[in-house]
């Protein structure tokens, strides 16, 4: 069955937490009903809605801090909670990681972002019981055209993936979409972290790695939710995590970029429940 042993220790070293779990994984695939997909919509909404409007209002000047603050706003406004506040101890409400940065970046009044930036806006909530999860990389003004292939690339792989989630399918499935993709681009796909399920619980069996480990993985069901998250770099798979135990940064310092939705699996395929 799902061996994660290797990334269970890669996680631990690395102490990344927020993009992928395998520390606290149940043992169990909790599947969930019609009705608490219909539930699960809510969070997810707020989700895809805060995002978007980020996405309008970032630009040149603004600082990472100034991000987090409207992210919390909004969070507040829809009577929602930001999930990753407090979460293990992450200080703000969204992870925002600019450029080399992996994942988990800590909002700054310091980080002035600036033209030719692509920025990873990784943001959750709590609402009515449930979890929503969902990232987008956003470019400031003119970026290279290779990092604009690097985030066209990386958000087709989350649309490849979501392909593959419909039932009959395994996990694996999805992990392969993203991994083809992103080697016929020579681009590095990081090891130590993965998507995963989603529900009651930000981070659920089953983990959803972006590359195929061993074996298929589990069978994907109706009624399966899963946060899929392909995190891809423009150089090599090494990641190492900052001072400040959180921001995972690319190890040779090239930029890297971060899709995610979070997916219910129905009859009729996948539904994307993180989208306006
Ligand atoms: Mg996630
Ligand atoms: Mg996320």
């Amino acid at each position: 069955m799902w061996n994660h042993h290797e990334n269970f220790l890669a996680v631990k070293l690395h102490g990344g937490i927020i993009a992928c779990s395998l520390l606290e994984y149940s043992v169990m695939i909790h599947l969930k009903s019609t009705r608490e997909i219909e539930s699960m919509k809510g969070a997810s909404k707020i989700v895809a809605e805060i995002l978007l409007e980020l996405r309008e209002n970032i630009r040149e000047g603004a600082t990472t801090a100034d991000m987090d603050r409207i992210a919390e706003d909004l969070t507040l406004k829809k009577k929602a909670k930001p999930a990753f506040k407090g979460y293990r101890g992450f200080p703000a409400s969204l992870c925002i990681s600019v450029n080399e940065e992996f994942v988990h970046g800590i909002p700054s009044t310091k980080r002035v972002l600036k033209s030719g930036d692509i920025v990873g806006l990784d943001f959750g909530v709590i609402y009515d019981g449930y979890y929503g999860d969902s990232a987008m990389t956003v470019p400031i003004g003119q970026i290279s055209p290779e990092v604009e292939h690097l985030l066209r690339v990386t958000e087709q792989c989350l649309y490849k993936a979501i392909e593959q989630a419909v039932p009959g399918n395994y996990i694996s499935d999805i992990s392969g979409a993203v991994q083809k993709l992103a080697e016929a681009n020579n681009y590095g796909i990081v090891r130590e972290f993965c998507g995963h399920g989603i529900g009651r619980s930000l981070h659920e069996d089953p983990p959803v790695l972006n590359y195929v480990q061993n074996g298929k993985g589990p069978k994907i069901k109706q009624g399966l939710v899963l946060a899929i998250e392909p995190m891809i770099n423009l150089g090599s798979d090494k990641v190492r995590v900052l001072e400040d135990g959180w921001t995972v940064i690319t190890a040779d310092g090239r930029p890297s970029a971060h899709f995610e939705h979070t997916v219910a699996v129905t009859p009729d395929g996948p539904m994307i429940l993180t989208k306006v």
